[in-house]
């Protein structure tokens, strides 16, 4: 990409963007303390809730000497919600007393800066190029991720990215570089479900390692392909009230499987026991506000199959099959081995005999078995292997299943159209997984061995909210 045109595109495209917090504290106060104070607030949270904390610390204290004034715990309270606020209350506490040793002035070099707590490398150029336009690259996850999207940079880190750009960027474009891409990435190029279909830069983008969000446009008018998504919704009931109905419409499915409902049909909203344009099939586990399964289908289904013949996962509402005349749809909620993986046998038992019931179904008809399999099959599927290799979900005796499971011919249909890395299907609700793309991928569209040919399309909709999982998709052509 020619990067003067890319990054000159870019300014244009911004103008009407929200404007990076902390630029605006650089712009509005011309106060090094203050653009110091509000990056170290800003790492790892939102730019709302930084502006609301800076505002509330600012009017408090407005200078290393009205800081010194205030307690860790009074400072605590002040910038709560950012994230990581008692660590950043600590640094704050401890901040007059090193800027002293600078003549209560914020230092101008980097070595100085690093010399502050909770500074590091991004903080001090962004210190740098804000407060005293000193040309500095401030590397963070937008930077570093748009530049290797482009190609501009083959980086693994932040600071490989910063060195790379140190050697090639225009110097020109070295203080605004980080405000665009902020911008930009916050705007158009999201970490999750990047819009491509609406960027100014979608011609000449090489998207390395993107999957950019599906459009609602599956097939052409002469081709027989079936849509199917499946959605770990984490409760049925709450997933409607966070915009399940339109979340259907924007993927437009003819057949939803849905996990983990946990509700008995009588207690969905009207809507959702007889949701408009489609025929409902729901499979219940017998303990209440627990498990179950359900699917959805515009076409009626010739046969409905609750269970796999085994009351030990029966009476938990794990599978329920829908026979259509080209194919089984096979909807799972594979158990979850849990924390102190006390279900791993009961898990394993399930695997096994959920991938017999697929494979007598697949002598007669092709077969899709979809759904929340609660494994991360490879390293590629998960955004930190190495800390969870003893982790449910990602236990060898798990993953060995699932390498049994492909090598008896079931295809990952997601890794045959990509590749790529970072692509999830779960985030924990904690410490804003999903807002860092540091998930799991372990909902599945698979299908039997002669049925490949048949995939036209995989995906992922991580633009899509309202569970912990969002929803994966298969185009399959009949
Ligand atoms: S085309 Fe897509 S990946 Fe490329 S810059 Fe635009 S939004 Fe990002």
């Amino acid at each position: 990409m020619d990067i003067e045109k890319v990054l000159s595109v870019l300014v244009d495209e911004v103008a009407d963007y929200q404007v990076p917090v902390v630029d605006l504290i650089a712009v509005q106060t011309r106060d090094p303390f203050k653009v110091l104070v509000a990056t170290i607030l800003s790492a790892r949270t939102k730019d709302e809730v930084t502006a609301v904390a800076s505002e509330r610390l600012f009017a408090k204290a407005s200078t290393p000497a009205d800081l010194a004034e205030l307690s860790e715990g009074e400072l605590q309270k002040l910038i709560f919600p950012v994230g990581f606020y008692k660590n950043k209350a600590r640094y704050l506490a401890a901040l007059p007393e090193k800027i002293a040793l600078f003549d209560s002035q914020v230092p101008q070099t980097m070595e100085e800066l690093l010399t502050l707590p909770g500074v590091g490398r991004k903080t001090a150029n962004l210190v740098l190029a804000q407060a005293f336009a000193i040309p500095a690259i401030c590397v963070d996850t937008h930077v570093h991720r748009i530049m290797n999207i482009w190609g501009y940079v083959d980086t693994d880190t932040p600071l490989q990215t910063e060195m790379a750009l140190r050697e090639k960027l225009p110097e020109k474009f070295w203080i605004p570089v980080n405000s665009l891409l902020v911008s930009f990435g916050q705007g158009t190029c999201r970490p999750v479900g990047p819009h491509c279909d609406r960027c100014v830069l979608e011609k000449q983008c090489p998207k390395i390692g993107v999957i950019p969000r599906k459009t609602k446009k599956k097939k052409s008018a002469d081709e027989n392909v079936v849509r199917l998504v499946s959605w770990n919704v984490n409760g049925l009931r709450a997933v409607y009230k966070k915009g399940f109905l339109k979340s259907l419409q924007e993927m437009a499915p003819d057949v939803i499987g849905l996990q983990e409902i946990k509700a008995m049909v009588e207690q969905l909203p009207p809507d959702l026991q007889k949701l408009k344009g489609y025929h409902g099939y729901f499979y219940s586990a017998e303990r209440k506000g627990y498990s179950g399964v359900a699917v959805y289908s515009i076409k009626e289904p010739k046969r409905i199959i609750k269970g796999i013949g085994d009351d030990r996962f029966d009476s938990e509402g794990r599978v329920l099959t829908l026979e259509f005349a080209d194919y089984y749809f096979v909807n799972c909620y594979f158990p979850n081995s849990k924390n102190d993986l006390s279900r791993l046998d009961f898990k394993h038992d399930f695997n096994v005999l959920l991938q017999k019931f697929a494979e007598e179904l697949a002598r007669e008809k092709s077969v899709v078995v979809c759904g929340d399999f609660n494994v991360a099959h490879k390293e590629i599927d998960l955004a930190n292997p190495r800390q969870n290799v003893k982790n449910a979900g990602f236990t060898p005796e798990e993953r060995a299943w699932m390498d049994d499971f492909t090598g008896a011919g079931w295809v990952d249909s997601f890794r045959v159209k990509h590749t790529g890395p970072d692509n999830y299907s779960w985030w924990s609700y904690r410490s804003r997984a999903r807002e860092r793309n540091v998930g799991w991928r372990i909902d599945y569209f698979c299908v039997d061995a002669g049925s490949r040919k048949k995939i036209r399309d995989a995906g992922i909709y991580p633009e899509i909210f309202g569970s912990d999982h969002c929803p994966v998709m298969l185009d399959f052509r009949l």
